[in-house]
């Protein structure tokens, strides 16, 4: 298997409204590959989450080409993408859109109920998913349902089942942006462990100098421009 890559070229993304379009992305290229992260920064309403959903296969860009692994993930089928986006990504967002009602471990195995059922082991995916919650630092936790946990302990448990099905690619859009210092901190330290020792691309959208500082290079999102931040720019 080739190493994975992506690349994202001359990106746009519109609305319809009623008056003239709503350029929201304009022209944004991107690449990544295995083991390389990439914070984007940039004020609320420059097309950050659009940009992540698009790089997600979760929005299709109004122009522009998208290639993962070489290939054009919007020249499959509908099921096909879903299954696709399923294997290959893994999403984390600043709300942790777990399942009220599910504990963790139950949590992190959603994605693999979707996924095709390896012949063999049948508990392996419970396995698997008490690994992770283990590496993740959650391995006192498994029972807990969200509500029972801290909100970084919500947010290990999102990244827990965001990898469940050994995605190749990360995204996340805001992570730590409902979380105190400590835990934001505890929760980039888990990212850095994670997409290097896991050779994952990543893509963190932050507001967090902090952490955005944390991955191989920050980019800044304008009015749907992309375009390396300066280093000596506050935020
Ligand atoms: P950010 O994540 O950087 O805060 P978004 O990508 O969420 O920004 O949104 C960028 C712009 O696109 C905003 O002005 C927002 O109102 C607009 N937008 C987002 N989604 C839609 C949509 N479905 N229809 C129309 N406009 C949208
Ligand atoms: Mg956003």
């Amino acid at each position: 298997m080739s190493a994975a890559e992506l690349t994202a070229s001359d990106l746009s993304r519109e609305y319809a409204t009623r008056a003239e379009p709503l350029r929201v992305l304009r022209g944004v290229s991107l690449s990544l590959s295995a083991g390389r992260s990439v914070a984007i920064m940039g004020p609320s309403g420059s097309g950050k989450s659009t940009l992540l959903h698009i790089l997600g296969t979760l929005d299709r860009p109004t122009s522009g080409s998208l290639r993962i692994n070489s290939s054009d993930p919007f020249a499959l089928t509908d099921s096909e993408l879903a299954a696709f986006r399923n294997k290959t990504i893994g999403f984390v967002f600043q709300d942790h859109h777990l399942l009220p009602q599910c504990s963790a471990l139950e949590n992190v195995l959603i994605p693999t109920l979707a996924a095709p059922r390896a012949a063999g082991d049948s508990n392996a995916p419970v396995k698997r998913a008490a690994a992770l919650l283990e590496r993740v630092g959650l391995a006192e936790r498994l029972d807990h349902r969200p509500a029972e946990l801290s909100g970084g302990e919500r947010q290990r448990v999102a990244i827990a089942r965001a990898l469940i099905n050994r995605p190749e690619l990360l995204l996340a859009d805001e992570p730590t942006g409902n979380l105190d210092q400590d835990s934001a901190d505890e929760i980039a330290d888990l990212f850095v462990d994670l997409y290097r020792r896991d050779n994952l691309m990543l893509v963190v959208v932050t507001h967090n100098t902090k952490l955005a500082q944390r991955f191989d290079r920050t980019l800044l999102l304008n009015r749907g421009v992309l375009d390396p931040r300066p280093s000596a720019a506050a935020e």
